[in-house]
Order: structure tokens, then sequence, then C-alpha cells
């Protein structure tokens, strides 16, 4: 069956999957049995529901495919690999994932992003948005960059670079840079250094900071050179950075609200901790 105009009733399904041979048969499995069924209209351009087949790169993916449209959809994720922060179901779960979405009321779980504003030395002025993390790095040597927050000037940072992430983004890079863990009804964005150089003339703070929502963070690179910007899974390289602005976006990500998408402290245990042995 071919599906023509969508009625008001209908959910509007995108279907994004990563090129795995698994996640494709999934992907396959979900488009027959959506587009067979008059409670949904396949559609990639403005859906209401996202839905993300592989891992939380591709969960990375799906985002930034929607970043201009965060207000009108919301994703939900099934990984097909072995570690799923993002993703509320598994590879065998496809048919509860229908039977939710048959029963959906609109539930969603929101989360804060961060807005990245680069501004570079021939005056053009890019933003965009992330949902883990964005980092700054030199690439020929060390970066050496002043760091403004909330228009405060706080410290002359020397080393590989910085990380600022959001409160999901916390539990990744962010933590495999010594930051704090943060639950996501805490608006905040988080700095972290990567490998600071701490000597008598350069002396940065040394831990993680957290700042809150309204709050900005402004890195301003001292060298000229080449930067590597990283926004999620994304790399950018610019010559000339002047200056980048971080702060809690004015949009959120919406989650698929369901039993599925457990809480946000149970996804860290699951992550990182695994089984608890009530034993010991
Ligand atoms: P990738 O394939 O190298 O995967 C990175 C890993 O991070 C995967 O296991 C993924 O499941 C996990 N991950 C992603 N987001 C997470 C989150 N919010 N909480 C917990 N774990 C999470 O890279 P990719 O798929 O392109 O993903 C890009 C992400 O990788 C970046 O946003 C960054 O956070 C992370 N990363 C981590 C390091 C590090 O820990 N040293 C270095 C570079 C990038």
């Amino acid at each position: 069956m071919t599906q023509t105009n969508f009625t008001d009733k209908q959910i509007k399904v995108a279907i994004v999957s990563n090129g795995n041979y698994h996640s494709r048969g999934i992907a396959h499995k979900l488009f027959t049995t959506l587009r067979d069924d008059d409670d949904f209209y396949l559609t990639k351009r403005y859906p209401d529901v996202v839905i993300s087949i592989g891992g939380d790169g591709m969960l990375l993916s799906a985002f930034h495919m929607y970043e201009r449209s965060l207000d009108n959809i919301r994703f939900v994720g099934i990984h097909t690999g072995h570690l799923g922060f993002y993703t509320d179901y598994r590879d065998f779960e496809v048919d509860t994932l229908l039977e939710n979405l048959r029963s959906d009321k609109g539930e969603k779980i929101s989360y804060p992003i961060l807005s990245v504003k680069t501004t570079l030395s021939d005056g053009r002025i890019l933003t965009s948005r992330a949902l883990n993390e964005a980092t700054i790095k030199r690439l020929e040597k060390t970066m050496v960059a002043d760091v403004i927050v909330n228009d405060i000037k706080f410290e002359s940072f020397r080393g590989d670079g910085l990380s600022v992430s959001t409160p999901t983004g916390s539990t990744a890079y962010n933590k495999s840079l010594g930051g704090a863990v943060l639950h996501p009804t805490i608006e905040a964005l988080q700095l972290t250094e990567i490998a600071s150089l701490n000597n008598r003339v350069f002396r940065t703070l040394g831990s993680p900071l957290i700042v809150p929502k309204h709050e900005t963070i402004e890195v301003i690179p001292r060298r000229l050179g080449t930067y590597v910007i990283t926004i999620d899974n994304k790399t950018y390289k610019h010559r000339d950075v002047v200056k980048i602005e971080f702060e809690i976006d004015r949009k959120k990500i919406h989650f698929l609200g369901s039993e599925n998408h457990t809480s946000f402290w149970e996804r860290v245990r699951d992550a990182f901790i695994g089984e608890l042995d009530d034993e010991i």
C-alpha cells in the first residue's frame, strides 16, 4: 500500500538507520509494518516521531538531521549495538515500541541542549546545537585561550582544549574528562579541561565548572592557527577562531515518553555499573 496524504489523526513517522545489516533489517520491518497501518504516515519531512535505529551515534545524527524542527518532534532510539544511553528499546523490543506508538497520548521527556556560536576572523558567525557536547582544540600546537564566564574573565587556559557538555552529555566525553554526571533537570552547562598545563604562568581552576542556564561561557583563543571544533559526532576545522560562545539553548530535545524511557539514574547505572550483586 502506498500512502498518499496524511490525516490529522495519523502519527507522522521518520525512520533513520545506520548502515549496519541488523539495523537495516529492523528498519525494513518497521517500515513495512507502519506503511500498512492507517494510524501512521511515513515521511522524512516534518515528522512527529523520529525512530533512530543503531546506537547513540545514530541518535546524535538523527538529532542533527532534525535540529531545526525540534519543537515538533519526539525522538526514540532502538539500539542494535552494545551500549545505548539515548536508545530506549533493544532490537528485540520492536513490537513493544509499536504497541507504545499505537497507544501514544503524546507523552514526552525533554532535555536541555547546548547552543554554540563560533565567530571566525572573516566575520562569519556559525551557530550550532549540541546534544552531548562541543569541544575546541588547536590543531598545530598547544591551545592558549581566555575563558570568560558570564562576562567575567575567569582564567587563561593552556593545554589541549576545552569541552562544554549538556546534562545528558555529561555521561559521554565529559565523564572521560573527569566531569560530573549531571541530572538533566539541572539546566546547566559543564566546562571541562582537556589536558591543561598548569604552572606559575598559566593557572586554571583544574576542576569541572557547572554554569547555570542563562549564563554564558566564552572561549577566546589567543593564537592564530587551525582549530578543531567538535559538535557531538561532527568535526569541523576552522582557521583563526575569534571566539566561541556556549549557553543552554532555548529549545530542548524531546523523547517519546513511555515505560521504556527509564529514569536518568537507572540509565547511568545500566550503562556504567551493570548488574548489582545483592550477595556482596
Ligand atoms: P563513538 O562511536 O566513538 O562512540 C562513543 C561512545 O560514547 C559510544 O559507546 C556511545 O554509546 C557513547 N555515548 C554517546 N553519547 C553518550 C552519552 N550521552 N552518555 C553515555 N555514553 C554516550 O562516537 P560517536 O558514536 O560518533 O559519538 C560521539 C560521541 O562520542 C561524542 O559526543 C562524545 O561524547 C563521545 N566521545 C567520547 C570520547 C571519550 O570518552 N574519550 C572521545 C571522543 C568522543
